[in-house]
């Protein structure tokens, strides 16, 4: 039963929250033995919500890309079109995505899920899932892999490959959105994807997957018996393609977000904080939480940058008091931050910003992470329309 709570208060986390966490841009891109850009998003499986540049963050909400400039904090759909009405209803809008389920920065160009389809010789409706890119301005879109075999669900791009979670499609045309694997393929390669990693047993959530170098980690929950679930923490080394659960190994098994801080893998498990070396070795815990804060049921590293460990402190089932303790790399709380929205579909942060969608009030807010705790640190930068 523990168990299953802890599951709901993470899918619940994952689904209402997606928090972008990154290293100083500018060391990702000097230093490719660290992050990529895109994994300053954590997203739900593997969607990673918000991309960003130098100048911008992208985000895509209701099926629309949308741009925010860093420095008038301008926000608007990503569309160049002199006379664009920029309607939901508008395909030829440059802003409109046919799947809205992400968008990737990698090498200053955006990647994102689309789909066409086609009548067969025999009247069928094949559908084509496609990875497409175009320039930072929205303009220039092609296509850069296309699969009628698969069913993509969410992806990632590292080190010159194109990974998927994906499902084979069936005879009738369905896809089983449980049984999916993650397959590879080269960026700029045509052809079959290679079936990189493939899942055992009788169906997994897909919690979180993230690269850091030639590392890869995948955090999934399978579904054993009796309504039990059984945590699997995967390091992949890239160069090898050796594997490791080290939920097998770590005395205190990852079964909640974590995150790469101080090339440490940080995750809390009980209401206490523990970090681990980057192969799982030199596990030690680091503190109860709730000396930091007290009185909340659940508490989990959701994020961080070069500079600060995020943890999501809420109660049982009541976000409305959500707060947020930030730590420094020495682990001294630097604030306890109670944030002043009710529901979060994702926010981002780089360097000293950070973004914040309150899907309830459609609004988006720009937070100075440099004033975090301050009244005045979140600012209303745009309302949605319905
Ligand atoms: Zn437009």
């Amino acid at each position: 039963m523990k168990t299953k709570i802890l599951i709901c208060s993470i899918l619940m986390l994952i689904l209402t929250i997606t928090l972008a966490t990154c290293r100083n841009l500018e060391d990702t891109n000097n230093d490719p033995s660290l992050l990529d850009a895109q994994e300053s998003c954590i997203g739900y499986q593997m969607n990673t919500r918000i991309a960003e540049s130098k100048n911008s963050f992208y985000f895509v909400k209701d099926s629309f890309l949308y741009v925010i400039d860093k420095n008038s904090r301008k926000c608007m759909p990503l569309c160049s079109r002199p006379d664009c009405t920029h309607d939901k209803g508008n395909n030829d809008c440059d802003a409109y995505l046919f799947i809205a389920d992400g968008v990737v920065n990698y090498s200053d160009e955006l990647y994102f899920l689309d789909e066409e389809t086609y009548n067969d010789e025999n009247g069928q409706v094949v559908i084509v899932n496609k990875i497409c890119k175009m320039e930072l301005d929205g303009t220039s879109r092609q296509d850069v892999f296309k699969t009628e075999e698969l069913r993509i669900w969410s992806f990632k791009l590292h080190r010159g490959y194109i990974y998927m979670l994906a499902s084979p499609y069936n005879d009738d045309g369905s896809a089983n959105g449980s049984h999916q694997n993650l397959y590879r393929v080269p960026i700029g390669k045509n052809g079959s994807a290679e079936l990189f990693f493939e899942m055992s047993g009788n169906g997994h959530d897909y919690l979180d997957l993230r690269f850091f170098g030639d590392q890869m980690y995948f955090l999934t929950s399978e579904y054993v018996s009796d309504g039990k679930e059984n945590y699997h923490f995967w390091r992949v080394d890239l160069s090898t393609g050796d594997k490791y659960d080290l939920n097998e190994t770590l005395d205190v098994p990852v079964r909640n977000l974590y995150s790469i801080f101080n090339e440490k893998i940080l995750f809390t498990s009980d209401k206490e904080l523990y970090e681990c070396s980057l192969d799982g070795s030199s596990e030690s815990k680091i503190a109860d939480c709730r000396s930091y804060a007290d009185n909340f049921d659940w508490y989990s590293v959701i994020s961080c940058d070069s500079k600060r460990l995020f943890i999501d402190a809420t109660h049982d089932g009541d976000f409305e008091h959500r707060t947020w303790i930030v730590l420094d790399e020495n682990y001294t709380p630097i604030t306890v931050y109670t944030l002043p929205f009710k529901t979060i579909t994702f926010s981002a942060c780089m360097d000293d910003s950070m973004i914040v969608i309150d899907s309830e009030r459609k609004e988006l807010f720009y937070i100075d992470k440099t004033k975090l705790g301050c009244n005045d640190c979140a600012q209303l930068i745009y309302t949605f329309e319905e």
